[in-house]
């Protein structure tokens, strides 16, 4: 752990603990495991940072890109109410690009507490930097805040593209606790990052962080292709294993909840499994995606600033080709068009969908699987043959097995384990 960066961080965000109400004291935990019903908006892909690892730095380089301009108030405002009348969302994560330039966030705030959306921004905090704007935003009535932390000083300039952005962070982190707002931590795990990640630990600890999620430098959307992923920025697991397994003890030991995203699961030390999040354990972290909304606001009409909203769609099926005598025919299928739906009768689906009355469980499981199997090709290596986890692990990203091979992997010889929740139903889970 490097203890000059550390102290250098410490000046910045140590806020005295005796002047801070007991905000944290609000939050209750539980070991329920529901299906999410929080769902996400990009408001369009403008960003005051440039993070090498983003997954829309395409993007954000090209304005004269379709996702590259903010959408417009009126659009927003009824993308969020599709979310919460047709979808059930109670929660929304906002995101741009970043949030906090959006000209008419403080609007969009107030309107979705207003229609019982509870507003998270996800957000690298730079703007944050200034008291006056935080106090805005806890006006507005933003809910909390996911920042952004990927290591601190040095190591944070460089992989976000801005010098002096980790003082503002660490500044921001200071108003946050002085203006009692809730927040958690989001850290991309990038090569650079790696060595810090007991420090985001102690960041967290010392600043109150509500959560914590580590996340795997992911080859998703503009990551995937030419953007340059090789031994130079990806780090391989084993590495991360090391340092996460430091972290998670002392997040753990001081209450934070601490959450791994996207690692195969024996990166974990046994201990740690219940803080380790496959795509078949996402649906069930209150903090991640609702996959119903997500497949129809993941699509680009959107996520552009378009007058053009398509129509919403239902979460898309996987290997569930008949349910209650049921039979779901080609919507059961991946593959191109039918797989988004275009091609078939929505009306005759959502029908066959109500009457066949599939749990979400298994709904939510197979959506899950889709995504890891077929949208990301994640592999196994040969002895996840005899590993009791096969089940409900999703095995090594694609990408990643290209670069560093599956070679890492060590079977848990234990009994085949058939549940997603198996091992997550054992962590306790901050509500609010
Ligand atoms: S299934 Fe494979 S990748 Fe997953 S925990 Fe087992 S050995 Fe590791």
């Amino acid at each position: 752990m490097n203890q000059d960066i550390l102290s250098w961080a410490r000046s910045l965000y140590m806020y005295p603990k005796e002047n801070r109400s007991e905000v944290n004291d609000l939050f209750s935990k539980t070991k329920d495991r529901d299906i999410t019903k929080r769902g996400v908006i990009w408001l369009g892909q403008t960003c005051n940072l440039r993070c090498f690892f983003c997954y829309f730095t395409d993007k954000i380089r090209d304005k004269d890109h379709p996702e590259h301009a903010f959408m417009s108030l009126e659009k927003a405002k009824k993308i969020c109410y599709t979310l919460r009348t047709v979808y059930g969302n109670t929660a929304i994560d906002i995101q741009g690009g970043e949030p906090t330039i959006y000209p008419e966030i403080f609007e969009l705030i107030k309107y979705c507490c207003d229609i019982g959306l509870e507003p998270t921004l996800i957000t690298n905090g730079i703007v944050l930097a200034s008291e006056d704007k935080c106090k805005k935003f806890k006006d507005a009535g933003v809910k909390d805040f996911l920042l952004s932390v990927h290591g601190l000083g040095k190591t944070y300039d460089k992989v976000v593209g801005l010098d002096g952005g980790s003082k503002k962070q660490m500044k921001a982190l200071y108003n946050l606790q002085k203006l009692d707002i809730p927040f958690r931590l989001n850290c991309t795990m990038t090569k650079d990052v790696v060595d810090e990640i007991e420090n985001v630990a102690t960041l967290s600890i010392e600043t109150g962080a509500l959560v914590v999620n580590f996340i795997a430098f992911n080859p998703f959307a503009d990551q995937q292709g030419e953007n340059g992923r090789s031994t130079e920025n990806v780090p391989n697991y084993s590495k991360i294993k090391n340092h996460l397994s430091i972290a998670i003890d002392r997040l753990e030991e001081a209450g934070i909840e601490t959450n791994v995203r996207y690692l195969p699961m024996c990166m974990a030390e046994k201990r740690h499994l219940k803080n380790f999040y496959n795509f078949q354990q996402l649906s069930y972290d209150p903090h991640e995606w609702d996959y119903n909304s997500w497949t129809w606001t993941t699509r680009v009409n959107q996520r552009s600033n378009s007058p053009d909203l398509d129509r919403p769609i239902p979460i898309l099926m996987y290997e569930i080709d008949e349910y209650n005598g049921i039979k779901f025919g080609d919507a059961a299928k991946h593959g191109n068009r039918v797989h988004y739906l275009l091609d078939i009768n929505l009306e005759e689906h959502l029908l066959k969908m109500f009457t066949a009355a599939i749990p979400k469980d298994l709904l939510y499981r197979q959506n899950g699987r889709l995504r890891a199997e077929k949208h990301c090709k994640y592999q196994y290596n040969d002895t996840c043959k005899v590993c009791g986890l096969r089940l409900i692990c999703d095995g090594f990203h694609s990408d990643y097995s290209s670069i560093f091979g599956t070679s890492e992997a060590k079977a848990f010889d234990i009994e085949l384990i058939d549940d997603p929740k198996y091992f997550i139903k054992e962590q306790e889970k901050i509500v609010y």
